[in-house]
């Protein structure tokens, strides 16, 4: 099923949430749910597709059917969002299934806790922001874009003084090439950042390299891969510090753990990317860092749109800037079909912002940033403090 809602009010950025959920019936009567990302309406396509390789089986086999769906997308390119994203959605379902079937959460399924609560962080695009997050008791946010970044964080550093981490994510533009990603990352060296994400767009690994060389600060990316062979590279050569799987895409919780596992051997910290997932997906991502040693932090957007609240139940709050990990069998969470119902999907793509939101030159905000032409050096690269 799909849940979408258009954009939040002040919140140009977001330009619509498109979630499909998931769920697997069991003739036990065991309900299984997930959620999978990835061009969620194709993914919902891809699902269906699947369901003759899933009738008969028996739903424990995780491993086995996870194989079975992979094989099955052989014929067209096996690799790919759209077939990651629905065997994420029914890896997820299989393991909150196996959950509910043994009376246990999932994370205890997953080797058991290693921390009883989840560190999360907030998005802001400027200091009042920032503030207002570190009110309601964030201890870590997380900025973005290319356009005077730097000025961006020190605003922000100033405002919610030394104890708050900060994180930046340039969300890797195509124009944005590694000197650019190099200069802006030493002008933020000062800033002590938790990391700096997708400095450089995410598919070319000798850019990405170039950055974690040239700048002092750790480096994190990953949250447009699939699967295990998709960041393999990012962490064997150890080009990131912290990797990012999407919650939503990666694969499901199967994936999420042998990266983990992957990470672990290099010293790589997991952030997984759920920024523009539904609260299905925040749940697993929930159980999977209570389970591994080297999780670091959940990326958490927490305010975009009122339906986030509704469509799933119960919902975790952030107290103090952590998430309790849910004591329930299986994931813990339940979907409140009417409201899915009532919040239909409304595509698949993302909408330009609007002028003003920091992204844009002036006069070209209809021209989304990824394909808009370069800007100026002078108005991005700029230092913080400098004249231009
Ligand atoms: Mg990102």
């Amino acid at each position: 099923m799909m849940a979408g809602a258009p954009a939040s009010v002040g919140s140009s950025s977001w330009s619509s949430r498109n979630w499909c959920f998931v769920k697997v019936y069991t003739d036990e009567g065991v309900v299984g749910i997930g959620e999978g990302s990835g061009w969620p309406r194709v993914v919902q396509t891809a699902i269906e597709d699947m369901r003759p390789i899933l009738v008969g089986e028996d739903p424990m086999n995780i491993e086995r059917i996870w194989q079975k769906m992979l094989v099955s997308t052989m014929g067209n390119g096996m690799t790919g969002t759209p077939g990651s994203g629905a065997m994420n959605a029914i890896d997820m379902t299989l393991w909150d299934i196996k959950g509910k079937a043994l009376n246990t959460p999932v994370w205890n399924l997953l080797g058991g806790k290693m921390r009883d609560r989840i560190r999360a962080y907030g998005h802001a695009k400027n200091a009042e922001r920032a503030l207002e997050l570190k009110e309601q008791g964030l201890t870590a946010i997380k900025t973005g874009g290319v356009h005077r970044v730097a000025d961006q964080v020190e605003d922000i550093r100033k405002a919610v003084g030394d104890e708050i981490d900060i994180m930046v994510d340039a969300h890797g533009p195509p124009w944005y090439n590694s000197k650019d990603a190099i200069i802006v990352g030493k002008s933020l060296e000062q800033f002590n950042l938790l990391f700096y994400e997708d400095p450089v767009p995410p598919d070319n690994m000798d850019a990405l390299r170039r950055v974690q060389d040239n700048v002092d600060i750790p480096i994190a990316a990953g949250e447009r891969h699939s699967h295990i062979w998709g960041v393999r590279q990012l962490i064997e050569d150890e080009i990131v510090d912290v990797i990012q799987p999407d919650t939503g895409r990666i694969g499901g919780i199967s994936q999420m753990m042998k990266i983990a596992a992957m990470a672990e051997a290099h010293y790589i910290s997991v952030a997984p990317h759920s920024g523009s997932l539904g609260p299905i997906a925040e749940y697993a991502a929930i159980h999977v860092l209570a389970a591994i040693p080297n999780a670091l932090i959940l990326e958490r957007v927490h305010d975009d749109v009122p339906v986030r609240y509704e469509v799933t139940l119960p919902h975790l709050p952030t107290v103090d800037g952590y998430i309790e990990v849910p004591n329930l069998p299986g994931l813990g969470v339940d979907i409140d079909e009417v409201v899915a119902a009532a919040n239909p999907s409304k595509g698949n793509t993302t909408r330009a912002g609007k002028e003003g939101d920091g992204s844009y030159e002036p006069g070209t905000y209809d021209e989304h940033v990824y394909v808009q032409t370069r800007y100026s050096r002078q108005k991005h690269l700029r230092a913080p403090n400098s004249d231009s």
